[in-house]
């Protein structure tokens, strides 16, 4: 699959405007070397007549193309979940439930339904992923009062923020996880789930953090200094979710805030692939 993102929106209908298109592509992008049983692992089978099924020649175990992805028996036809994808990847601001409706038709529960799948398939393949290396970990606060706050008291929803960076400092992995407390074994969760041991871990000066990070890791710390150049990236890339969340969602409740941080994860891990994300996407919400 080339990279074919330059396409407007109103091409992008165009080429995908059919059940069929929509089926041929996602055949691709599922079974890229073509049909695998997902039960034995046999490649023939014989196609169903009802609308993308597939039975294995060997063990008769029926799959469909859209089984085990965001799109599974959701009734929606397959057209307006591409555009709604593609639409997903392209606004690198983040799309609403609200202008989704209207762009692709649909009414504004199903647009808010597809969102939350599709960001739920941004969740799990960023999962996948350890930071390793150097990596600046911090808590921060994220709520009603989003605005300047830093302090560990102020707002009122905690996350821990870890992002990890290349030799020459720059920022290359973002994890953003809310959490109900930052004491010792949340910190210790969420250490083991998302940075590889060995990793040297940068922090401030938080009681904390010392002992989760002293076995597995290299722990460096220094107390908080606003103008120091300590955790520079993670409090620019903290500052740029609280504007995305601010910007595109006007906020939000706590309920969904994890959702909006992982979109968030998802498009700053992808940031320098711009010209590929609908593909990147739509193989992220198939497999
Ligand atoms: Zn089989």
């Amino acid at each position: 699959m080339a990279k074919k993102n330059s396409l407007s929106f109103s091409k992008f209908i165009k080429r995908f405007s059919t059940e069929q298109a929509c089926t041929d592509y996602l055949y691709q992008v599922k079974w890229p070397e073509g049909y695998v049983c997902p039960k034995c692992g046999c490649r023939e089978h014989y196609p169903i007549r009802h609308h993308g099924r597939y039975q294995c020649k060997s063990c008769r175990h029926q799959t469909s193309l859209t089984a085990n992805t965001v799109m599974h028996r959701t009734h929606l036809p397959l057209t307006k979940w591409f555009w709604a994808i593609y639409l997903v990847a392209c606004d690198k601001r983040g799309i609403s439930a609200l202008a989704l409706s209207g762009k692709i038709e649909v009414c504004y529960e199903t647009a808010w339904y597809m969102l939350r799948r599709i960001r739920g398939a941004m969740e799990m393949r960023d999962q996948q992923y350890y930071l390793e290396g150097i990596v600046e970990f911090d808590d921060s606060y994220f709520g009603a009062k989003i605005k300047g706050n830093r302090g560990r008291k102020a707002g009122n929803q905690a996350v821990f923020v870890a992002v990890s960076k290349d030799e020459t400092g720059h920022p290359t992995y973002l994890k953003m996880k809310i959490t109900e407390n930052i004491q010792r074994p949340s910190v210790r969760n969420f250490i083991t789930e998302n940075v590889k041991p060995g990793a040297i871990v940068q922090t401030d000066g938080f009681r904390s953090y010392r002992q989760p990070l002293a076995k597995d890791y290299i722990h460096e710390s220094q107390n908080f200094d606003p103008d120091a150049e300590l955790l520079k990236w993670l409090h620019m890339v903290i500052g740029n979710a609280k504007a995305f969340i601010n910007g595109t969602y006007h906020g939000t409740s706590t309920k969904h805030l994890q959702m909006y941080l992982s979109e968030f994860c998802y498009r700053f891990n992808r940031r320098s692939f711009r010209g590929g994300i609908f593909d990147r996407l739509l193989i992220a919400v198939a497999r």
